[in-house]
């Protein structure tokens, strides 16, 4: 699985392995490692056709 242009440093392209401790996102170009919630919000936009900012939910 690749992001291309995603990375939230460098804007380079990331992409998903893992290790003895699980799956992760990698940055190609730079090895930026995403964070957890980076990761969520990364696979969130991937299922929407707009990349817009989410909705404010009402509490
Ligand atoms: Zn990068």
């Amino acid at each position: 699985m690749f992001w291309f242009q995603a990375c939230p440093r460098c804007q380079g392209d990331l992409f998903r392995t893992q290790d003895l401790y699980g799956s992760y996102i990698a940055c190609i170009q730079c090895g930026y490692i995403l964070t957890e919630g980076e990761e969520r919000a990364l696979e969130h936009a991937e299922g929407q056709d707009l990349p817009s900012q989410e909705p404010s939910l009402a509490r």
